[in-house]
């Protein structure tokens, strides 16, 4: 510690983003002396409406330590495979955008390239018949993955 030593930090608004950034510093500058302090306001209401995440939030949750089934518990949280925009391009148009990869890339080319010029020269699946998450949510059903799960090749 020196006298340039940040001593305080103040977040203002304890909304998701205060209160992830918050959660973060604290982590990471448990140092002894840098306090963090979050300001909420008792006039101003927060957006949050019961966030959807992304995947990246398993990543920020395991960087904090947070265990995911406590954490889902004290959210009463569910899991999320994906996104489905429901007349998106136009009306009657599904699109489902599911989390996760395609298939398996092969000798670093990436796996929708190798679909794409597949699909070019023959009649083929929609690409969601290689994604785990896509075939799952269709079928209703859902599993977390193990440690050791890799997508697995399909004709
Ligand atoms: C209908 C709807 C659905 C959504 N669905 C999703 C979703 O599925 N997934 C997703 O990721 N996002 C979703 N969002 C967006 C998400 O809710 C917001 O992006 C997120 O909550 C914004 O977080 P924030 O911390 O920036 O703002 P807020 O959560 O609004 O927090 C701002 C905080 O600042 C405080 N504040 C403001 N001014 C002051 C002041 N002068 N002094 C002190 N405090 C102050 C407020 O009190 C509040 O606590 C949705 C939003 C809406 C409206």
């Amino acid at each position: 510690m020196n006298e340039h030593s940040i001593r305080n930090v103040v977040i203002v608004g304890g909304g998701t983003a205060g209160w992830m950034a918050a959660a973060a510093l604290s982590r990471y500058l448990d140092n002894g002396y840098t306090q963090t302090s979050l300001i909420e306001s008792e006039d101003i209401g927060t957006i949050g409406v019961g966030e959807a995440t992304i995947p990246p939030l398993v990543n920020f949750n395991a960087m904090l330590g947070i265990d995911e089934d406590e954490f889902l518990a004290a959210t009463k949280g569910t899991f999320k495979l994906g996104i489905e925009f429901v007349n998106w391009g136009q009306i009657g148009h599904r699109y489902f955008h599911p989390f996760g990869n395609y298939g398996h890339d092969l000798q670093g080319v990436h796996f929708h390239q190798l679909y794409l010029r597949e699909r070019s020269q023959r009649v083929m699946q929609d690409i969601s018949a290689w994604s785990i998450t896509a075939v799952a949510s269709s079928l209703g059903r859902c599993a977390r993955p193990g440690p050791e799960t890799r997508p697995r090749c399909r004709g």
